[in-house]
């Protein structure tokens, strides 16, 4: 599993209580980890977090985007040019939020069949490629703009009711989150 700073995880244990003492919507709460889970990616520019969860919203595993295990060497995460310099671009060496939460939970030997995912980002074709064959059938989210994966996405969309994957855009409405979130924006 991929290391989460030790504050960020205590945020998410805070709100973890909170949903299960149902103080605070279910579903917004872990849209809301996912944010925290995402602040933990070395990309400068775009930070995708993804929480895998059961019926009873027990989180079972976790993932940013990230460079893969080991290779610590990628630094040109502002080299934007992914078609052109793709071979330099972050394009081939990041692993998505939504896989890496797939591999952390079969490296616990975790069946995700009939589980959900909260991601921050609505997915690329290739992590709902993972996502349905892994057995995963609900999805939230919280936003679905990205100006380099959206004819990605458009596929993603496509796959995902015939393979009996529901998706739904969650907005985090509830008080207490949203002054969380506005307080984090405001200290960077
Ligand atoms: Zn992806």
């Amino acid at each position: 599993m991929q290391d989460i700073q030790p504050k960020t995880n205590e945020n998410i244990q805070k709100i973890i209580q909170l949903i299960e003492h149902k103080e605070i919507n279910a579903y917004e709460g872990y849209i809301y980890i996912s944010l925290l889970v995402s602040k933990n990616s070395p990309d400068p520019r775009t930070k995708v977090g993804a929480c895998i969860v059961d019926d009873n919203f027990k989180m079972l595993s976790h993932g940013f985007n990230d460079v893969p295990l080991g290779y610590k060497s990628y630094q040109n995460w502002n080299n934007r040019n992914y078609e052109t310099d793709w071979i330099n671009s972050k394009i081939p060496y990041v692993l998505h939020a939504e896989r890496q939460a797939i591999i952390n939970a079969f490296k616990k030997q975790i069946v995700l069949d009939k589980k959900q995912i909260f991601v921050t980002l609505f997915p690329c074709h290739e992590c709902a490629l993972e996502i349905i064959e892994s057995g995963i059938n609900r999805l939230y989210y919280y936003n679905d703009e990205n100006e380099y994966f959206g004819e990605s996405q458009k596929a993603a969309k496509k796959m995902f009711n015939p393979c009996g994957v529901v998706f739904e855009k969650i907005e985090i409405k509830d008080k207490y989150l949203v002054k969380k979130i506005e307080e984090e924006i405001k200290n960077g």
